[in-house]
């Protein structure tokens, strides 16, 4: 039976995927009086993530995310989130530095199924527009018209540790290619609840001894940490560069896609301004004009990053402590920490120069299940400065890891997750 629909305006609009980026296309089209239903085949919107802390960047577009999102017509109030305008720099050499704005540089969010996180605020805005969400619905994705379904291959992971502790609210974002081979890795404090989490751009054959060392760092140069952990939570992410976005009369949007930061994965505001330009687009006539429209205003700083961590795989931390060090000079000089993030997601001369090299380099020509072909990153190879021993206080951690495990401490992503 064909359930696709998207010209007839009472036919209904089938979405593959009830997370950020299928859930906000779901919102706009319903809003606009459109019959949509929404299929996910977990049990719940957020279930892929379980209660880990994300960030909403604030500087891949010259406005204010939750501004935009106003103006589409999704309420940024519904889920729970948390403004910042500075946060600890960890250089490579262990120097801290803080860059800062006057204007708000990036929210944290969380992701997950309680009531409060970005999936579910999400989820009761489609509701509320009129969408119907099936869980547990698995079907032939030929049948739908707008791919919402996440990351399928891996091109890079994040693993963490989420933990209690009465340290006030605060983030870290750390550059080191040791614990976080190729990439960062990052503390976040809400509320009492804290998210060490290092990203592995690099693959590794044992994520655990790389986030047990990042947590041993992040215990020594915050004392007054108190950790007191309670699960282990983590994912893939999927980068890729499609000949096209809009395909076969569907369109694909979030990491389906492959709309994600290649640099540093912040991919969540990609998801949700995709699904909103598909259901845009489709209330307006739709087809080429999605793809246009991803091309024109997304896909240039996305190939930005593509460039960006072409370098930052292979600078390592000689060149972290570099930029570390520009981006504070450049604080200094203009007084606003946040245009130095603005520039590294600009399409300037140079990195418009390196892009043949970048994909030649860097990515991968491969053909999609759909039939499309695509320019994707796989997961890189281990490099030999990747392997070290581990430390002491790493190896106590591991042991109090095991302990807290075998009371009933959770995993959501194993090591062997990624493909
Ligand atoms: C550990 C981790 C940390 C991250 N940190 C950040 C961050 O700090 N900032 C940031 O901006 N981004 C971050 N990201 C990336 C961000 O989470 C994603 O880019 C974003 O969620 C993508 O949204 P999406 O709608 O494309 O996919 P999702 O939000 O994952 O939604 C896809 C949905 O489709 C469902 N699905 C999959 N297959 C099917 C199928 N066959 N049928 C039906 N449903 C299906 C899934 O269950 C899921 O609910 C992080 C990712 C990970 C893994």
């Amino acid at each position: 039976m064909a359930i696709r629909g998207d010209s007839m305006s009472d036919e209904a609009i089938h979405i593959l995927g009830a997370g950020l980026s299928g859930l906000a296309a779901a919102t706009i089209l319903a809003k606009a009086g459109r019959n949509v239903v929404v299929h996910e085949i977990r049990k719940d919107s957020g279930a892929r993530f379980d209660g880990d802390f994300q960030g909403l960047e604030n500087w891949t577009q010259s406005r204010d995310f939750f501004d935009e999102m106003r103006e589409w017509g999704l309420d940024p109030d519904t889920f729970r989130s948390t403004d910042f305008k500075h946060m600890d720099l960890a250089h490579p050499d262990d120097t801290i530095t803080v860059p800062r704005s006057q204007r708000l540089a990036f929210r944290i969010v969380e992701r997950g199924t309680d009531k409060h996180c970005i999936d579910q605020g999400f989820k009761r805005m489609a509701i509320e527009a009129g969408a119907e969400i099936r869980y547990g619905s698995k079907v032939d994705p030929s049948t739908c018209t707008i791919i919402a379904a996440g990351p399928k291959k891996t091109s890079a992971v994040a693993f963490g540790e989420v933990f209690r502790t009465s340290h006030p609210d605060h983030v870290t974002f750390q550059l080191n290619d040791k614990l976080a081979p190729g990439a960062y890795s990052y503390l976040i404090v809400i509320q009492g609840v804290g998210l060490i989490c290092t990203c592995l751009w690099r693959k590794q054959k044992q994520t655990n001894r790389y986030l047990n060392e990042t947590i041993a760092w992040y215990e020594r140069m915050y004392p007054d940490l108190d950790r007191e952990p309670i699960k282990r939570v983590g994912g893939k992410g999927d980068f890729s560069i499609p000949a096209s976005y809009y395909h076969d009369g569907k369109y694909y949007v979030g990491e389906a896609g492959g709309l994600q930061d290649f640099m540093w994965g912040f991919g969540m505001r990609y998801a949700v301004t995709s699904g909103v330009y598909a259901a845009q687009t489709i209330i307006n006539g739709g087809g080429y004009e999605y793809d246009r429209r991803i091309r024109s205003t997304l896909l240039p700083s996305i190939r930005t990053s593509a460039t960006n961590r072409l370098l930052m795989d292979r600078i390592g931390d000689r060149g972290f402590k570099r930029i570390a060090t520009y981006w504070m000079k450049n604080q200094e000089k203009t007084g606003d920490g946040l245009l130095f993030m603005e520039r590294l997601y600009k399409p300037g001369f140079a990195r418009r120069m390196l892009w043949p090299i970048t994909k030649r380099l860097l990515l991968r020509k491969v053909r999609l299940d759909d039939g499309r072909m695509a320019r994707r990153m796989p997961f890189r190879r281990a490099l030999k400065r990747d392997e070290w021993d581990m430390g002491e206080r790493a190896r106590e951690i591991a042991e109090e890891w095991k302990s807290v495990r075998s009371a009933g401490g959770h995993v959501s992503f194993g090591e062997n997750d990624a493909e």
